[in-house]
């Protein structure tokens, strides 16, 4: 079995995104990552984004708020770093405080500084099949590593365990766009192993450990594995039985090592396409 593995890609999109820097006078473009609490998941992602950034020779600053900040006092401080030119683009760790209403963040952010498309104006151009807006980060990651590993998605059957707006529904859209015949799965699903079964592409975002074993793979499936999750051991594992999963699989992207640092290069190249280079 092929292991598709994340480091790959971002070292293919570094590429691309310095030489688009080559191209660009001035300081370079900054990220704002905006975290409020102490989640620790909030907290790795914060550090992993943070190094890539600086790999990849963009800049990123943190702002951290306390997990009771008030609504009225973090959309304050959020139309402040909205308006901020200094700062190109911004990534909004969720989900929020339930003292703060997430929707009205959505509505507030500056569509082309939302490089993480949660506004319903990249939403829609998701949707529309409108490559101009920005697509979230993890479900644009899936379509890089399977180009990066030309692996064709034109009429496959693709399944795709998950409909968050994060991961699940966006990654169909952006499926649809690449003329794949896209199923959607959840936990309403009947026969879901019968489902992925017959996926040719099987993609994981259930956020389930190891539940997709080797009875949800098609012989020589393509499977891309989205979830991080901790197993019983506290170690980081996927949505998938990897060691289950090899005998049936043509290719499989590892947890960790997968998808996730793709998602934090797909976020820089989205920062310099926000800068307008
Ligand atoms: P959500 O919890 O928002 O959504 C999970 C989806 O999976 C839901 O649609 C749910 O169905 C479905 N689901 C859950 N359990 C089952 C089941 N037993 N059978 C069928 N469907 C099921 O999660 P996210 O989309 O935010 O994240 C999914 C995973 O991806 C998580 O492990 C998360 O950590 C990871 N992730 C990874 C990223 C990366 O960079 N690699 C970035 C973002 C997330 P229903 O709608 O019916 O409840």
């Amino acid at each position: 079995m092929r292991v598709l593995k994340g480091a790959e890609v971002s070292a293919k999109i570094k590429e691309e995104v310095q030489a688009a820097l080559e191209k660009y006078n001035g300081a370079a473009p900054k990220l704002a990552i905006i975290r409020v609490g102490e989640n620790p998941d909030d907290m790795s992602y914060e550090c992993g984004a943070t190094k890539k950034m600086e790999n990849f020779g963009l800049r990123v600053q943190s702002y951290v708020y306390p997990a009771d900040i008030t609504d009225a006092d973090f959309k304050a401080e959020f139309t402040k770093i909205n308006e901020d030119p200094d700062v190109t683009g911004i990534l909004m760790l969720r989900p929020l405080p339930k003292q703060i209403c997430e929707k009205d963040i959505e509505g507030m952010i500056d569509p082309a500084k939302d490089l993480d498309g949660i506004s319903p104006v990249n939403i829609a151009k998701v949707f529309a099949g409108d490559d101009s807006g920005f697509a979230p980060c993890t479900a644009e990651a899936v379509i890089e590593v399977l180009k990066a590993a030309e692996i064709p998605m034109t009429g496959k059957r693709v399944t795709i365990v998950g409909r968050s707006m994060v991961v699940g529904k966006p990654l169909s859209m952006l499926m649809v766009k690449e003329n794949a015949t896209v199923t959607i799965c959840h936990t309403k699903t009947k026969d879901l192993a019968g489902t992925c079964r017959n996926a040719e592409i099987l993609v994981a975002a259930a956020g389930r450990a190891k539940m997709l074993n080797g009875d949800y793979v098609g012989q020589d499936a393509v499977v891309i594995d989205v979830g991080i999750n901790v197993d019983e051991n506290g170690k980081l594992c996927g949505d998938v039985d990897y060691d289950t999963v090899q005998e049936k699989a043509q290719a499989a992207t590892p947890v960790p090592g997968g998808v996730g640092a793709v998602t934090t290069a797909v976020l820089a190249k989205h920062l310099v396409r926000a800068a307008g280079v």
